[in-house]
């Protein structure tokens, strides 16, 4: 549950340039793709062979190849002084499909997308109570084979799956790393784990870092190069976006903020120290200082992550977007 974020813009991005020597068609054919998602209104072939500096015969075989696998189309023509009107070309968003998991300690969430990021069909289901790993892996197969189902959307086209964990992850054995408030996720292999079991190409990232991967290709910062994206939920991270490019760090746990200490008398934090981001910020302890000074009243009923968070709606924490602070670099 994603209760505030924060979003600062740094500067613009620089779009990536194919080339044109010979052999690098799928290479071209990815910036020409990537070009085009990241337009919010399309581009002409004109406009393509300017941002990504290829040649007007080399934007024009791609176009024609992303146009026959119907991963792009032509969406009308545009242009009003002399010369001939400007085909644009758009992302098809039947074109392909991708499956995303959200693992947390207390919900799964698993959504069908298209290939401009729109949800097709999404679900949310408890997370499997106990410390058994392949009960919890289990139950999320179940759910994406179900929810394939209800989307009715050709399996053919489905790109793969996507799965957001609770850091930390270990990024080239797609394991989680024993991850807070879940017991018995020590080295988990989860990525191996759900490609078996759905026979979907899998990728694991830290949630945080997904949820920074979606704000670049579909969120209120999109495009705007570098970026933070905080979550507060049954943790509290960060993922990090620099120049347009995801930063994962050597062993993908970049964004791991929770015990930076921001209150040296604040309360004891499970580590042994006092006042890290984690014991001062999280929810549960905002919602337990908000009822201690009588702003939420207090009939919760626990303490853990999930009853917390069922008492938030009382507590209305607005949605923070700054997007016109002053410019960093
Ligand atoms: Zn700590």
């Amino acid at each position: 549950m994603i209760l505030g974020e924060s979003v600062t813009e740094i500067r613009q991005p620089t779009p990536r340039r194919g080339t044109n020597l010979p052999r690098m068609g799928d290479f071209n054919l990815t910036v020409i793709l990537d070009a085009i998602r990241r337009s919010s209104g399309g581009l002409s072939r004109v406009e393509l062979a300017q941002i990504v500096g290829l040649s007007p015969q080399t934007i024009s075989n791609i176009s024609r190849r992303l146009l026959d696998q119907h991963l792009i189309v032509e969406a009308g023509k545009e242009g009003s002084g002399p010369g001939k009107p400007r085909t644009i070309l758009r992302l098809n968003p039947s074109g392909m499909y991708a499956l995303g998991v959200h693992l947390d300690p207390a919900v799964i969430t698993t959504v069908v997308l298209d290939l401009v990021g729109d949800v097709v069909k999404h679900s949310r289901i408890p997370t499997p109570a106990g410390s058994n790993p392949q009960r919890v892996i289990a139950a999320i197969a179940e759910e994406i084979k179900a929810l394939i189902e209800d989307s009715g959307v050709d399996t053919g086209k489905i790109a793969g799956l996507g799965v957001a964990a609770p850091g930390p992850i270990d990024l080239d054995e797609g394991t989680v790393v024993d991850p807070p408030l879940m017991t018995g996720w020590d080295r988990v292999h989860l990525r191996d784990a759900l490609a078996e079991a759905t026979g979907l190409e899998t990728l694991v990232d830290k949630d945080v870092t997904s949820a920074a991967v979606a704000e670049t290709w579909a969120g209120g910062a999109s495009g705007t190069g570098s970026f933070i994206f905080m979550y507060m939920g049954t943790g509290i991270g960060c993922g990090i976006v620099l120049n347009d490019e995801v930063v994962r760090g050597t062993s993908g746990n970049a964004g791991e903020i929770g015990h930076i200490i921001v209150d040296p008398d604040g309360p004891a934090c499970d580590c042994g120290l006092r006042g890290c981001v984690k014991s001062s910020c999280i929810p549960q302890v905002l919602v337990a200082e908000a009822e201690e000074q009588g702003v939420l009243n207090g009939g919760r009923k626990g303490t853990e992550g999930p009853e917390v968070q069922e008492a938030l709606p009382g507590f209305a924490m607005p949605r923070m977007q700054v997007t016109n602070g002053p410019s960093r670099s």
